[in-house]
């Protein structure tokens, strides 16, 4: 069975199908010149009304901190707290080579009134983390939880003249499924830790801005296998680590030290 994200953003996807098969085209073009096949990226991102680049800005109006705060559900199972959140963090920092995420914290007891109430009136600088146990988070916002999926994450862009701005945003988890840790004994590196950790680290890129990308890196030959797709890719396929196509992304979006 396929356990699949909430589709966003499907005519970008159309887009990016489109502007995929040119660049193959024209990197095609390339190859025969120069003899070598250049590897390609198909990492895509949301966009406002306008065609702009959605992504989070710093040290503006909007958003004055540096770096994102990662607030989490205090109902969290102690693990995978322990070590499977602060290793996604760490992934995303890597990836970008710029210390994103600050560490995560555990305050707020999060439910449908205060999920919606953070969404319409969001902390500047804070990603909330919802551990959506009865999937009733889900549900106000108007997804159904009880079929496949995993979680939902949002960016914010509270100021309407600026679209492009995110100062903030939220993460939904389905802790509704079986799929994902109940407790932390249930939470082992084969199965649903595995599960919890890749569904976090494929939402940490919706509320960066990214949308998804289906066909990830290609080099001299185009691939389906499971190991050369993108963590952004729509359906789970249980990795803890980025791919080349994410990677890319985050640094051409947020930079590279
Ligand atoms: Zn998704």
């Amino acid at each position: 069975m396929n356990r699949s994200f909430v589709s966003e953003k499907s005519s970008a996807g159309r887009d990016r199908a489109q502007q995929w098969r040119r660049s193959l085209w024209i990197a095609g073009g390339l190859a025969l010149f120069l003899g070598v096949a250049q590897p390609l990226f198909a990492w895509y991102y949301f966009t406002t009304a306008a065609g702009e680049r959605q992504r989070w800005v710093f040290g503006t109006s909007c958003n004055a901190a540096t770096q994102i705060t990662p607030i989490f559900d205090t109902d969290i199972p102690t693990q995978p707290r322990a070590t499977v959140i602060p290793a996604i963090l760490t992934e995303w920092n890597n990836a970008a080579n710029v210390s994103l995420y600050a560490s995560a914290q555990y305050t707020v007891s999060m439910n449908a009134s205060n999920a919606n109430a953070f969404i319409n009136s969001p902390t500047s600088g804070e990603l909330w983390v919802v551990w959506d146990t009865d999937g009733s988070v889900l549900r106000s916002l108007g997804v159904d939880p009880s079929g496949t999926i995993l979680g939902v994450g949002l960016p914010l862009t509270p100021n309407p003249a600026a679209p492009a701005d995110v100062c903030a945003a939220i993460l939904i988890l389905n802790a509704s499924t079986s799929f994902l840790p109940t407790s932390a004994a249930t939470c082992t590196t084969a199965g649903t830790c595995q599960t919890f950790a890749f569904t976090l680290l494929h939402e940490m890129g919706h509320t960066l801005g990214f949308a998804h990308a289906v066909s990830g890196r290609n080099g001299s030959a185009f691939s389906t296998a499971i190991s050369n797709l993108p963590v952004m890719y729509p359906f789970a396929h249980s990795t803890n680590t980025l791919a080349p196509d994410d990677i890319a992304g985050a640094r051409a979006v947020y930079g590279f030290n």
